[in-house]
C-alpha cells in the first residue's frame, strides 16, 4: 500500500514535469500488450569499439541525461571462451536491447554476467534486458541504499516522461543477484576478472572491473583522469592496491563511465595513485603524531596537486575523510 503522503508527492512530482502535459495524452496508449515490444526501439548510432583481444565498449555522447535518447553513458562487454561479461547496462531498456544486438553481432555466446559499476539511472535501466536472459547481476554494496530510496522511484517516474517512449510503464528497477562488499576475482574461459569495490565515492557504492589478460580497466564514474577525484567514503586502501597493480602492469586502456577511453591510461592511473598515496602518507603521519586535522592540513605541501581541476572543491574533504579512516584503521575498527 502506498501511503497518502507518498502518493501526493508522486502526483505532484509528475504534474510538475513540463513534459507531463505533452505526454499525458499518449500515456494511456502505452499499456503493455503481450507479444509487443516493451518499449520503442532506440534509433541512435551505437558504434562498437574494440579495445583489446576480449574487450569492447560503446560510448554515449556527452550531454544531459535525456539527450541522445538517454545514450549518454558507456557500457562494455568482454567476450571470453565461455560466455560474455557485460559492464553496465545503459540508461534505457531500449538502449539495453540495442547493446545486446551489438553483442550478438560480435558473438553467439551467452551473456552470463553483468557487473554494474554503480546504481545511477543512466547506467541501469537496460538491466532488465539482461535479467531476462538469466545473466547474473553483480553490484557494489550501497546499491541497496539507492534501490531503497525515494530518489530511485522518483527518478524512474521522471524518466518515464522525459525519456518516453524508450522508458515507460514497462521499465523497472532491477535488483542485483548479489551485492559485493569487497572485491572479487573470477575467471570465465581464459579471462581473469578483478572486481574492486571502492565504496561510496561517486555514488552510494562504486566498483571497477579490471580485465587482467588484456590490461583494460572499466572505471565506471570513479574519476581517474586529469583531476582530483571526490573520495566520499571510498576505501582508499583497496583503491590504492589496485592502482599499484595497474601501474606495474601498464594499462592498455581505461574505459570511463562517460566519454572516450583515456588517451594515456598510465598517466591517469599514476596521478590518482600518487594522490591517494600522498593523502594516506601525510594523514597517517598526522594521526600517528596526534596532530589535529586542521593543523596538519595547513602544514602539508599540496603544490603537486593544487593546480588540478576540482582541487578546491574536493581536497580538504578528501583529506579529512582519509584522516578519519586512518584513525579508524589504527584503532582496528
Ligand atoms: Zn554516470
Amino acid at each position: 500500500m502506498l501511503d497518502p503522503a507518498m502518493w501526493l508527492k508522486r502526483v505532484l512530482l509528475v504534474l510538475l514535469q513540463p513534459a507531463f502535459f505533452v505526454c499525458a495524452i499518449s500515456a494511456s496508449a502505452e499499456m503493455p500488450v503481450p507479444g509487443e515490444p516493451a518499449q520503442a526501439p532506440a534509433t541512435v548510432d551505437m558504434a562498437v569499439k574494440r579495445v583489446s583481444e576480449h574487450v569492447y565498449y560503446v560510448e554515449g555522447t556527452a550531454g544531459v541525461a535525456t539527450d541522445n535518447e538517454g545514450f549518454i553513458s558507456n557500457a562494455g562487454f568482454v567476450v571470453t571462451g565461455a560466455g560474455v561479461v557485460v559492464f553496465d547496462a545503459l540508461g534505457t531498456p531500449a538502449l539495453g536491447e540495442l547493446l545486446l544486438e551489438k553483442i550478438r553481432n560480435v558473438t553467439d555466446q551467452p551473456v552470463v554476467r553483468i557487473i554494474v559499476s554503480h546504481y545511477h539511472a543512466d547506467h541501469i535501466y537496460g538491466l532488465q534486458v539482461f535479467e531476462a536472459l538469466d545473466a547474473e547481476i553483480l553490484a557494489p554494496d550501497g546499491a541497496e541504499d539507492y534501490l531503497g530510496s525515494d530518489n530511485a522511484r522518483e527518478r524512474l517516474e521522471e524518466r518515464r516522461f522525459t525519456l518516453d517512449p524508450w522508458v515507460n510503464e514497462n521499465t523497472r528497477l532491477v535488483y542485483p543477484d548479489r551485492y559485493l562488499d569487497e572485491g572479487t576475482i573470477f575467471r570465465l574461459g581464459d579471462v581473469e576478472f578483478i572486481v574492486t569495490v571502492i565504496g561510496s565515492a561517486h555514488s552510494d557504492g562504486d566498483l571497477t572491473l579490471y580485465v587482467a589478460p588484456d590490461r583494460v580497466l572499466f572505471s565506471g564514474d570513479v574519476i581517474f583522469e586529469g583531476r582530483i577525484p571526490f573520495l566520499g567514503d571510498a576505501n582508499t586502501k583497496h583503491w590504492l592496491k589496485v592502482l599499484e597493480r595497474m601501474e606495474k602492469e601498464k594499462l592498455v586502456a581505461l574505459v570511463p563511465g562517460h566519454g572516450a577511453a583515456a588517451n594515456n591510461p598510465d598517466e591517469a592511473i599514476a596521478l590518482t595513485r600518487r594522490y591517494l598515496a600522498y593523502l594516506r602518507d601525510t594523514m597517517r603521519a598526522a594521526v600517528e603524531d596526534f596532530v589535529p586535522f586542521s593543523e596538519a592540513y595547513a602544514e602539508i605541501d599540496w603544490s603537486e596537486f593544487e593546480e588540478l581541476p576540482a582541487f578546491e572543491a574536493a581536497n580538504r574533504r578528501n583529506a579529512y575523510q582519509v584522516y578519519l579512516s586512518l584513525e579508524a584503521e589504527m584503532l582496528g575498527r
